[in-house]
């Protein structure tokens, strides 16, 4: 017999996302509860003509009012459900030849591997988990079980810091879960990304250690940089510049506002003594005001990097943030040299292709510049997208030639 669920009963016409499957459901969705579930709990998804369509984890103090773990209403939501879900999401990316050699890499992105407010980065035998959401929190214990489980895993760190926990009436979670902790500067902590090395601070680096969302964008920087005198904007510890310098790029300079990111990124490239040291120059600057002093300066560039950190983290910020975006694009199209080339990114949610396409189009016109999109730019294959959650697809790049 069937253990009698909590079901959180749909408004008239709400089924319908889900039947798109959407893994969200909003709080105006929502026409009541029945029973009692607390926070994180399992609850079966009705909907108004007494449908059962989903399990969905609950979180009452979120606009999303629960998330969605599985489409089949008879799916048991336990400790064996994540080691599936851990599973498939592992084998995925080890069909992926895009991905072979690769020891860092996301093996968990969230709503797009049916683990919504689940992120898990790898970084050789460590993994970097992240929990966002209600539900995976009470779950914690089943999703490091089943990550520990991982083929040369060796220890798990937690870095449940991000602002969104506070949505979900969460507070802020760190710390080793699983194996031994090991010091930050512990070179076993570090990746070797396309023949580069590159540190990562799992416990105090930004987001989870790194930005893996970026390998392959890298990757291009280096294939397009020989020879030229490159600018990387906000380049945290360095990763682009370094595959610059590996493309044999004849100069870099790298602007980050932040001293511990410059200081990874110097020590990032003491891991790699193949690259030429002397072709790297690192400014502590915000980027808004170096560009505007290069400007003065009438310095130019054949090769411009712009990865600003997430100016837009929901559409309501869009307005403001397309300001900044287009600003920043504005000089970087005065600083490139005729016949450059920039790699403009944007990590916001809140803003799509479309309009980041027409700020940056803008930019170049403000500037007096005829450019053309070489390439479209996203996020790499261990970040897919669920063509059912187009919120996953937060990373956008062009890469743009200026006449
Ligand atoms: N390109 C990097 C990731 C960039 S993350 C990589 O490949 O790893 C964004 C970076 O922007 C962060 O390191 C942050 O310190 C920096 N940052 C944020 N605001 C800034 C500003 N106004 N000026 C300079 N750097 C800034």
């Amino acid at each position: 017999m069937r253990a009698i669920m909590t079901q959180l009963i749909l408004k008239d016409g709400k089924e319908r996302s889900l039947f798109r499957r959407h893994p969200w459901i909003f709080e105006g969705s929502v026409a009541r509860l029945d029973g009692r579930a607390r926070t994180g709990d399992t609850v079966e998804v009705v909907d108004a003509g007494g449908r059962r369509l989903a399990k969905a984890a609950f979180s009452p103090s979120s606009q999303i009012r629960a998330r969605v773990w599985s489409f089949d209403p008879d799916e048991i939501i336990d400790d064996a459900f994540f080691k599936r879900r851990v599973a498939a999401a592992v084998a995925r990316r080890e069909a992926m030849p895009q991905l072979r050699g690769q020891d860092g890499m996301r093996l968990i992105h969230g709503e797009s591997d049916g683990l919504p407010g689940v992120i898990a980065d790898r970084y050789g035998d460590t993994i970097c988990l992240q929990l966002t959401a209600a539900g995976p929190d009470k779950w914690r214990k089943a999703i490091v079980g089943a990550l520990a489980k991982v083929d040369g895993i060796a220890r798990i760190y937690e870095r449940s810091d991000s602002d969104v926990r506070g949505l979900e009436g969460l507070s802020p979670v760190t710390g080793w879960v699983h194996g031994e902790a090991h010091a930050a500067d512990d070179p076993r902590l570090s990746i070797d990304e396309n023949g580069v090395r590159l540190g990562v601070d799992v416990v105090a680096g930004h987001k989870t250690g790194f930005y893996l969302d970026q390998r392959d964008n890298r990757l291009l920087t280096r294939a397009l940089a020989a020879g030229k005198s490159v600018l990387n904007c906000f380049c945290y510890t360095g990763g682009f510049s370094l595959q610059a310098l590996a493309g044999g790029a004849a100069s870099v300079v790298s602007i980050d506002s932040s001293g511990p990111a410059l200081a990874g990124a110097r020590a990032n490239l003491a891991l790699n003594p193949q690259l030429d040291a002397s072709r790297a120059e690192w400014l502590e600057a915000d980027v808004f005001e170096a560009l505007r002093v290069f400007r003065k300066e009438g310095r130019k560039f054949d090769l411009i990097v712009l990865d600003p950190p997430k100016f837009a983290p929901s559409a309501a910020h869009a307005e403001r943030a397309a300001r900044a975006y287009k600003d920043i694009n504005l000089l970087g199209f005065r600083l490139l040299n005729p016949g450059g080339d920039l790699l403009t990114y944007s990590c916001s949610g809140g803003i799509g292709l479309e309009l980041f396409q027409k700020i940056v189009a803008g930019a170049a016109v403000d500037a007096g510049r005829d450019a053309r999109i070489l390439q479209r730019l996203s996020a790499g294959p261990d970040h897919p997208v669920a063509l059912h959650f187009p919120e996953g697809e937060y990373l956008k790049g062009l890469l743009v030639q200026a006449d």
